[in-house]
Parts: C-alpha cells; structure tokens; sequence
C-alpha cells in the first residue's frame, strides 16, 4: 500500500502505452516486500528537460528510459557507466540525492539470458540483423565475452558502418548488405543468429528479415529480441528447421532485474519478472 514513506520509481518514453516495465517491476517490488512506487510517464521528445527537473524535484529514486529520449538524456545525466557511454543509450537512471546516473542494463540482459540456456559466447560466431540501439547493446555483450567475430546484416550497410567503427578496436566486426552474396556465405558460418531489428513483432507478425535459415548449420541457436509474439516468424521457422531458439523475453526480464537492484540496491529473482511478462503478454 502507497504511503507517505512510498519511494517513487517510474519510467520515461513517449509513446509509453506499450510498455511491460510497470507490470514486472512491481511485482518484483511486491515479492521482496519493498515500499517503492513504479509508473508510466508520458515525455514527449521536447519535454525531456522539465521532466527531468520533475523526476529530480519529486525525489524519484531512479527510472527506466525508454524510446525516444535513450540517448538525449546523456548530455543532462551527471554521470554515465562506462558501458552505457560506449554503447551511447542509457535505460536506466539512478539519483542519489539529486545526482544522476545513467546505466544500459540490456548488455547484462542479453548475457544472463545467454546463461540461462548455457550458451558460451567465448569463440563462437556471431551474426546480427540490425544496427540500431538494441544492436549496440547486443554488439558491446559479444565483444566483452569474446564472440570471435560479428557479422551484421542490414537493409542499409552505410548506416551500420559507425556501429562497426565504434567497437571495431574490441572485434573483428564486418557489415554486409544482408542480400549479398557475401553475407549469405557468412550466415553458413554462424553458431549464432540474433534478430535486432523489429521484424516479425507483433502486430506485424507475417513480417521476417530476408534471411535464408537454410543456409545455417542445425546446431546455430537462433536468437530474436522480439518478445510480442513469442515465437516470430523467424523463430518459428527456425524451430522447424531444428535450431534451438531464444526469444526476446529472458532479455527484457534480465534487464528489468539489473534495473531492479540498481534502483533498490536488492536482487531480485528474474523469473519473477518473466513470469509477470509472460502473463501480460497472455492477457493482451
Ligand atoms: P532501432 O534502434 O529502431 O533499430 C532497428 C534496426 O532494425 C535498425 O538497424 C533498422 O534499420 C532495422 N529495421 C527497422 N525496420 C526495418 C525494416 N522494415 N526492414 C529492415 N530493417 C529494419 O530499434 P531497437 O531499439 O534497436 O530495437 C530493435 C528490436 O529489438 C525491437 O523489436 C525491440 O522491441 C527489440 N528489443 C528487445 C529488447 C529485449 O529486452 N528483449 C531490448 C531492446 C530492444 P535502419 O537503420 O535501416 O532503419
């Protein structure tokens, strides 16, 4: 129950309708037992400064950052975690009295999700559709864990270029157009496969990235950030073709449960989280 000793905790975005973070940050707050609010703010993109003055003058403990103010926010944050400066978005910020933080915590998501299913990303090849924010955070994950190289495909190669210059001194990173011949040669290669561009997600569902599955070796594990619906049309396919697959949600709840302990300073069990999404999801 809310009380005058309530902390507030939220999340920043606009649009802000669509988003799960309310949903499993309460119920990891309602399972540890903690005296914390959590909602949705609508900021639209020229109210980032007075929102942020807001969240500061309310005494908000800390908020998630959803599109399109990721990378904005930087330029008014006090302090950036390395990663979250590398990778040039921030999804969650932190005040101690007055001073804020900004972190991305999808690197930690995309990892512990990897865990999860007991996929080692030391060595192995990696191929990624996609080079926007999702991707950078996906990038930065593969080369702290030491993928042996990163292969991006996309629709538009020169865009994805500074991706690769970014994080070029940490990985052999190479960017084809996903139609090439080329890339279609280097999918024959990959131990892993992950979708980062929205393809497939709901309510788009019959969408796909141009992606000739059959070209992977059966035991690649197919990877899409998508989580609505839980199985994309490349996830299903996949499935079908025999790949073990991941979809998007063990990330989101990965994420939500960094977040979580960055806010409150308490671990919480990620399958809380999960849980709370799946369900949402269910009832949509
Ligand atoms: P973003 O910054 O907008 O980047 C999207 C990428 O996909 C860009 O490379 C874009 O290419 C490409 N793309 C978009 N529409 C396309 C189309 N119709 N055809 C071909 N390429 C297209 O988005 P994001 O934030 O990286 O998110 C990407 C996906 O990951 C979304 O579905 C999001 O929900 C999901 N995601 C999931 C998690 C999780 O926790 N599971 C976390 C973050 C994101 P151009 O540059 O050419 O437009």
């Amino acid at each position: 129950m809310l009380s005058a000793k309530t902390k507030n905790l939220g999340i920043i975005g606009y649009p802000i309708g669509h988003t799960l973070s309310p949903i499993m940050q309460e119920a990891a707050l309602e399972a540890a037992g903690l005296d914390y609010s959590y909602i949705a703010l609508l900021v639209p993109p020229g109210r980032l400064v007075p929102a942020l003055e807001g969240l500061r003058a309310l005494y908000f403990r800390g908020w998630n950052v959803t599109i399109p103010h990721k990378s904005t926010i930087i330029q008014f944050l006090d302090a950036i975690d390395p990663d979250a400066k590398l990778i040039g978005a921030v999804n969650t910020v932190v005040n101690d009295g007055g001073a804020i933080t900004g972190y991305n915590t999808d690197v930690i998501g995309f990892l512990m999700s990897l865990a999860a299913a007991n996929f080692n990303l030391k060595g192995r090849r990696a191929v990624m559709l996609g080079a926007g924010g999702a991707a950078r955070a996906v990038t930065w994950a593969l080369c702290k864990r030491r993928a042996a190289s990163i292969t991006i495909g996309v629709r538009n190669p020169s865009k994805a270029m500074a991706l690769a210059n970014d994080f070029k001194e940490f990985a052999s990173i190479d960017v084809y157009d996903w139609n090439s011949e080329e890339f279609k040669a280097q999918l024959g290669e990959a131990d892993i496969l992950i979708n980062a561009t929205p393809l497939g997600m709901s309510p788009k569902v019959d969408e796909m990235p141009p992606i000739e599955l059959e070209r992977l070796w059966e035991g690649a594990l197919v990877y899409d950030l998508v989580y609505s619906p839980s199985k994309t049309k490349l996830l299903l396919k996949a499935e079908e073709l025999g790949h073990p697959i991941i979809n998007g949600e063990a990330m989101l709840a990965y994420q939500g449960a960094e977040s979580f302990r960055l806010f409150t300073g308490v671990e919480t069990d990620a399958q809380i989280m999960l849980n709370a999404v799946r369900q949402a999801l269910a009832s949509e």
